[in-house]
């Protein structure tokens, strides 16, 4: 069913068009009216009194009324009265058959806009009314303007003072006319008292002269000032923004304001007249320290914050252009932290990081102003020593940096010795560019490791040719780990109250494709810097179990097996987990293999090279002391460390001569291990002389070529037996303790 929806009046919706009011008392006349003014784009409507009239203009959008001055009830006065009173916006025009001048003036005192007499003239009125919708068309888009317009402003007066950036304008002096509020966030002053002062006044002194050439371009065009970076300053004592130096970095852009000139108006262009400049500043001190951060960041090493590699090598490369023009010199020195590595391992890497700053600290101290600390990495430095005077320079400094490293470095309660190893190389003589004096200073730092660290080097030729034969030996171990060229030869170790053998020594030997059967003298130390050594110990600790493991299958139990580990190795947290996987595999005891070691690993004394110590010995893993007496001993390490064993150096059974007799030396050793309760074997016995020296002194067991070279592991089990060794019953036999305390000499016997 459909539902009739009646309207009431006022939600009826104006028709679009002008409203035209035709209001006289005589219909034909309104009709006549009708007739002659309706037009697409109108609607008229008509009312014969004056309560209709003002009854319509109420409730509609009249817009024009021709109003006749006689009405039945009000006049056409009132009307206009009216009209004025309720302020409506509606044109008038009198229409009357009143001829007196009199009223036509009345009339347009009061408001009407035009007056048509009648009988009027159809193209008269029409022509009145056409003007007055007109008329009132124009207003209308004026008022629609004015208010565009205010609107328009106040967005735009919005838009400048809520702005981030600071809008200015200043007139032709260079004095602000106008400054949006952001000027009194950013800077702290008042724009009231920024008002007629010069754009100066807020210019960073240093900037001033690029300001002025900004300000006095007075370009209106594209090449107009735009993006000029100008530092502005803050008031002082405000309590806006403090900024470390009280300024705030801007980028700045100035257009100069013309008396505006017409595109075709050439000449007036050309003369136009100055009036100002407008522009803008925004705020990048942020980005700017965002950029600096990042730009020091690139340079720079995060840890030290000393320069890095990359500024290094510029300003070294600075520096030779600068002594190639002058016929300077300078110096490259590359330092590196001896056994650095052990503290980050034994530590950790808090505490390496931490000694490292330390380490640049006191670096930074013995430069002098104008020289470039670099960290290369890890504990790896470098120095330029810019306009050198001299060779002597350099060493001083390098001198000074070892010096200076005697001084133990305190870091998070623990006391650390650091050394360090320099490596020099001169401009020009040492090398023309960065490269080649960044090389060869660091073949220089080589050549200090090489000789038992801690001191300086200049970079010469020679050094640079050991530097290359030394690349190559690495480069062919590097092959030889890869192609297994390596042997083991053993070499044993006698009791000589029974004369047989108790233990085997493992040698290293590198079966070289050219160079034949080489010693470890030759490669050992390299094979320790290179790294090579993880996978040379393992090869000859399997190889050592391996060939252990036959021996005792063929009844040799009582056989023990001593390995040289490096000292590096104890650097290593998988040490131990490396030489009890061996015994597991081969199923050995641990008590029937001996690792050697150094006396200089005594030295570093550090808990975790204790501690794996300890583990071994629980394994019964014995640890044997090599070449003792020739380095730093002191009775604290064997206090210390879970010693069993501790080797005389050959160099003293070198020297027992028979002019001399005894030695003092090995009389103090075979002392020290009684004290200590420690095994004792004396190394490098080669006469009879030595041997009767040595038993007497006390010492029962020896190795040396008066019992046998090393030999191969396929000739050990022929050596047992020229030994006197027997198969597990046989040497238990002889060892027996019933049989040596009756004087029975099995031995001879057999
Ligand atoms: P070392 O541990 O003190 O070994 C003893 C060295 O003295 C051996 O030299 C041996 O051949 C030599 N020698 C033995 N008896 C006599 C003698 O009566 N007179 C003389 N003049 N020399 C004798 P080699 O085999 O050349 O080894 C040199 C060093 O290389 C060893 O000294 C040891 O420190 C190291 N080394 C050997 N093998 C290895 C290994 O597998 N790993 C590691 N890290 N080092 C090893
Ligand atoms: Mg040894
Ligand atoms: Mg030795």
């Amino acid at each position: 069913m459909n539902r009739i929806v009646t309207l009431r009046p006022e939600q009826v919706q104006e028709p679009p068009g002008h409203q035209i009011l035709i209001v006289d008392d005589e219909p034909l006349m309104r009709s006549g009216l009708r007739h002659h003014l309706e037009e697409p784009g109108r609607r008229i409507l008509e009312c014969g009194t004056g309560a209709e009239a003002i009854a319509l203009m109420k409730n509609r959008e009249i817009e024009l009324v021709l109003l006749d001055i006689n009405l039945p009830d009000i006049s056409g006065m009132e009307i206009l009265e009216w009209i004025t009173v309720n302020r409506k916006s509606i044109g008038v025009i009198l229409v009357s058959g009143d001829d007196c001048i009199d009223s036509a003036i009345r009339a347009l005192r009061h408001g009407a806009e035009e007056f048509v007499r009648k009988p009027y003239e159809v193209d008269d009125i029409r022509h009145k009314v056409n003007a007055v919708l007109h008329r009132r068309q124009l207003e209308r888009n004026n008022v629609l303007m004015t208010a565009r317009l205010e609107q328009s402003e106040r967005l735009h007066r919005f838009l400048v003072e809520s702005s981030p950036d600071i809008i200015y304008t200043l007139d032709e002096k260079g004095c602000f006319t106008f400054i949006n509020r952001r000027v009194e966030s950013l800077l702290g002053f008042s724009r009231e008292e920024l008002i007629g002062c010069p754009y100066f006044t807020i210019v960073h002194e240093d900037d001033l002269e690029r300001a002025v050439y900004a300000f006095n371009e007075r370009r209106s065009d594209h090449r107009a000032t735009t993006n000029l970076e100008v530092r502005l300053k803050c008031k002082k004592d405000n309590n806006f923004r403090i900024f470390e130096d009280r300024h705030v970095v801007t980028m700045l852009s100035a257009v100069g304001i013309y008396e505006s000139a017409t595109d075709s108006d050439e000449v007036a262009k050309q003369t136009k007249r100055y009036l100002g400049t407008y522009g803008v500043a925004r705020d990048i001190t942020e980005r700017k320290l965002a950029e600096e951060t990042i730009n020091f960041q690139a340079l720079h090493d995060h840890l030290t914050h000393l320069p890095n590699r990359r500024l290094f090598r510029d300003r070294l490369e600075l520096a030779i252009t600068q002594a190639k023009r002058n016929g300077g010199m300078l110096a490259v020195m590359f330092i590196d932290l001896d056994r650095f590595k052990l503290v980050n391992d034994t530590h950790g890497h808090a505490e390496g990081d931490e000694l490292l700053k330390n380490v640049a600290q006191r670096l930074r101290g013995c430069m002098r102003a104008g020289d470039t600390l670099a960290r290369q990495g890890g504990d790896e430095f470098t120095v330029l020593l810019p306009d050198l005077h001299c060779e002597e320079n350099a060493t001083v400094i390098a001198q000074k940096i070892i010096d200076d490293f005697s001084i133990p470095y305190h870091v998070v309660g623990n006391e650390f010795r650091a050394t360090a190893s320099i490596g020099i190389a001169l401009y020009p003589r040492d090398g023309e560019t960065a490269d080649a004096l960044l090389r060869n200073a660091d073949i220089a730092m080589y050549k200090v490791k090489g000789n038992g660290k801690n001191g300086f080097q200049l970079f010469s030729p020679a050094i640079s040719s050991c530097y290359q034969d030394r690349l190559v030996l690495e480069n062919e171990l590097r092959q030889a780990v890869k192609n297994g060229e390596f042997e083991l030869h053993f070499q044993p170790q006698v009791n000589v109250r029974g004369g047989t053998v108790v233990g085997l020594e493992a040698l290293l030997r590198w079966n070289h494709p050219v160079h034949g059967l080489l010693n470890p003298g030759g490669f050992i130390e390299l094979a320790e810097e290179s790294g090579l050594i993880v996978s040379i110990t393992d090869w000859v600790l399997a190889e050592a179990c391996r060939n252990l493991a036959g021996w005792r299958a063929r009844g040799f139990l009582d056989l023990r097996v001593a390995v040289n580990v490096s000292p590096s190795e104890f650097e290593r947290n998988d040490l131990v987990e490396r030489v009890c996987s061996q015994l597991d595999r081969y199923r050995i005891p641990g008590e029937y293999l001996e690792v050697e070691i150094t006396e200089n690993l005594l030295l570093s004394e550090t808990v975790s090279v204790v501690e794996k110590m300890r583990a071994l010995r629980s394994r019964g893993v014995r640890i044997a002391i090599d070449d003792f007496g020739t380095r730093y001993s002191s009775l604290n390490y064997l206090r210390n460390f879970p010693i069993s064993a501790i080797k005389i150096d050959q160099s003293f059974v070198r020297d027992l001569s028979e002019r001399q007799g005894g030695s003092p030396i090995i009389s103090a050793i075979v002392g020290i291990a009684r004290g200590f309760g420690l095994d004792l074997v004396a190394e490098g016995v080669e006469t009879d002389y030595h041997l009767e020296v040595l038993h007497a002194l006390g010492c029962e067991e020896m190795q040396g070529y008066l019992f046998s070279r090393p030999v191969p592991a396929d000739e050990v089990t022929n050596l047992l037996a020229t030994m006197g060794n027997r198969p597990d019953d046989l040497s238990r036999a002889m060892d027996s303790p019933l049989l040596r305390l009756n004087g029975f000499d099995l031995k001879g016997a057999l």
